[in-house]
């Protein structure tokens, strides 16, 4: 029986990997990366030698035939992405549904993703969320914003460090000033930090410290 394992791989403290993932890592007949290098150097840390094939937002679609078929032949396949789980805005979706569609088993196993240590130590409500991963870049911005703006439940987004300063100003005409916003920078890593503050003193401190490395944005749900 062919099946599919998710792994999720750390989002940046090496630690961070289950014995689980380590042992299907090892075990592998293939693994799927986003990018082989990266998956490499992982591999490399954990002293696995595997063979590592690419699969990547660009060939989604063009390779999924051929990835399933790859996955049916195999007892083991394995899916990564270059850190935290596959298919959270990464790729990985679309050969999880062909998959299913060919009844071939999926396993996705627990492990590191952003969004959820983020929305932990925000100290936001966390029973109930949103998780809306990364606005899109250009068209439609706006729009999502002020339909995001009524929302109660907290809302978690990717971001940028590039793009953080204009989305929160985005913000402006849709959410309060005083809307709470804790802006989350490398989770794991030397340097994470949660800033905390209102959408206004967000604003002030990012134009003054321009925000570097990986960033999860929450904004608390509208009282
Ligand atoms: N699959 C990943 C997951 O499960 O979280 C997400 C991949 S997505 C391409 C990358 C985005 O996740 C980054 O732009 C950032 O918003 C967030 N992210 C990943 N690692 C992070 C970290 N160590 N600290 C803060 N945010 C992180």
């Amino acid at each position: 029986m062919a099946k599919l394992a998710l792994v999720p791989t750390p989002i940046g403290n090496l630690e961070d990997i289950t014995l689980r993932a380590i042992r299907y890592l090892k075990e592998a007949d293939i693994i799927f990366a986003e990018d082989t290098r990266v998956t490499q150097k992982l591999l490399k840390h954990l002293g696995i030698q595997q063979k590592v094939i690419s699969f990547h937002a660009h060939n989604e679609h063009r390779f999924l035939e051929k990835s399933v078929q790859i996955v049916e032949e195999s007892e083991l396949a394995v899916l990564v992405s270059d850190a935290g789980t596959p298919a959270i805005s990464d790729p990985g979706f679309l050969l999880v549904r062909a998959c299913l569609q060919k009844n071939i088993s999926i396993e996705c196993l627990p492990g590191p993703s952003a969004l959820i240590p983020a929305i932990v130590g925000s100290g936001f409500p966390c029973d109930k969320f949103i998780f809306e991963g990364f606005l899109p870049h250009k068209k439609g911005r706006q729009t999502r914003l002020k339909e995001l703006s009524t929302e109660e439940r907290t809302i978690i987004f990717y971001e940028s460090p590039h793009r953080l300063l204009k989305t929160l100003e985005q913000m402006l005409p849709f959410f309060s000033e005083s809307r709470q916003i804790c802006v989350v920078r490398e989770l794991s890593k030397m340097f994470e930090t949660y800033h905390r503050g209102t959408l206004s003193e967000q604003i002030a401190y990012f134009k003054e410290t321009a925000p570097r490395g990986e960033i999860v944005l929450l904004v608390h749900g509208v009282e």
